[in-house]
């Protein structure tokens, strides 16, 4: 089954610049910024900048460059956000996985103990 991307998700409207976001980091493939409901002190979504839904959608579609576009921006990312002591890196897919917009985006998550259990 497959599903047709909605370009009036949150996050492609943040792509767009029809609402602002708090970026982190930003170059041709990817877009980082915090989340609005932080779940840790530090709490940063990161998207390819392409119509990609998920994880599984985005290795399947995505091309070469583009995927390692938005890893490296991920590793960028850290830089950037600083997770010497650790971090966690989560990416909802769908509605059994709790995915809200649908518009790929990994959560990286620091600053604190993650504890040893996704809820
Ligand atoms: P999901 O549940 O889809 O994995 O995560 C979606 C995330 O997007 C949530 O953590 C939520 O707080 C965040 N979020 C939703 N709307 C906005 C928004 O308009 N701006 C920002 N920065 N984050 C948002």
């Amino acid at each position: 089954m497959d599903f047709a991307y909605d370009d009036q998700n949150i996050f492609a409207k943040i792509l767009r610049g029809e609402i602002p976001n708090k970026t982190v980091y930003e170059d041709d493939y990817a877009l980082a910024f915090h989340d609005i409901a932080p779940q840790a002190p530090v709490h940063v979504l990161v998207i390819p900048k392409g119509p990609f839904m998920s994880l599984d959608h985005f290795t399947r579609d995505a091309s070469d460059a583009e995927i390692t576009g938005y890893m490296r921006a991920i590793s960028k990312t850290c830089e950037m956000i600083g997770v010497e002591d650790g971090f966690r890196a989560i990416a909802n897919a769908r509605a059994q996985g709790g995915q809200e917009v649908p518009h790929l985006h990994v959560h990286l998550l620091a600053g604190r103990p993650m504890g040893p259990m996704l809820a």
